[in-house]
């Protein structure tokens, strides 16, 4: 069942997504080479709290048995790590090194979930074209997120635009609806056929986030029972906004 939200549920999505925005531009202004990913997840977790919000990734439970909960605010995921990658330490940031910064804001009893990948210093050609057709795919996805289009028709679109530009998509993890709960329905894989799927209506509220890998979109789960990586080590980026689907173009809600 895909929620629809009213205008009052709607303001406190906006409040939680704002707050999540600011703290990626924190973070954003933080990363430099020798930072570690730890005091990236500070910097987030202060801005988050000071705005009266709760940091929602942090005690998420995983799905494999015998492992911690997700123990930070931000998953930071490096270079060939593609999400949820635990904050430490030990990982100092390199120029050159890309990283994917995952967070999630609650408050008020809502959520507001946005991804977004750096370049540390000056990045590589590839680099800067993974991260240039990463968050063009969300765009050219969104496009279709109009009430009365199909969720598949954003999921192709997304899907069909990466593939062009001789890419990869990661097909294990998808978007989703998002609002009282992280995860919602509906699932919004980063492919998928025009025309199937449920009917998009006013006041659905989703997470859009492509997943994409400069080499083959193989992947697997470290020991941590969290951090996903390439198989083949190529660099992963990540880009991810809640909207609201409205009657034309959805609104964007985390960015400022
Ligand atoms: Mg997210």
């Amino acid at each position: 069942m895909v929620e629809i939200k009213s205008k009052r549920e709607i303001e406190l999505m906006k409040e939680a997504c704002r707050i999540t925005a600011l703290a990626h531009k924190a973070i954003e202004e933080a990363i430099r080479p020798g930072i570690t990913t730890l005091e990236l997840d500070k910097i987030a977790e202060k801005v988050i709290k000071e705005n009266g919000g709760i940091p929602a990734q942090k005690g998420y439970p995983s799905e494999e048995k015998g492992v911690p909960p997700f123990p930070a605010t931000i998953c930071a995921s490096v270079n060939d790590e593609v999400i949820h990658g635990i904050p430490s330490s030990r990982v100092h940031l390199k120029e050159g090194d890309i990283i994917s910064i995952d967070m999630v804001t609650f408050k008020n009893g809502y959520n507001g979930d946005a991804a977004r990948t750096y370049i540390v210093g000056k990045g590589s050609k590839e680099a800067e074209e993974l991260l240039n057709v990463t968050k063009q795919a969300f765009f050219e996805g969104i496009k279709y997120a109009i009430a009365g289009n199909r969720i598949g028709d954003v999921c192709h679109a997304i899907g069909e635009f990466v593939e062009s530009k001789g890419f990869g998509v990661i097909k294990e993890f998808q978007g989703h609806g998002i609002g009282r709960s992280m995860h919602e329905d509906p699932a919004i894989p980063n492919y998928g056929k025009a025309g199937k799927g449920i009917k998009l209506e006013p006041g659905m509220t989703l997470a859009i986030e492509p997943m994409v890998v400069a080499g083959n979109p193989n992947i697997y789960e470290l020991e941590d029972g969290w951090t996903i990586i390439t198989q083949d080590g190529s660099l992963s980026a990540h880009y991810e906004n809640t909207i609201l689907i409205t009657e034309k173009q959805p609104e964007i809600l985390t960015i400022l």
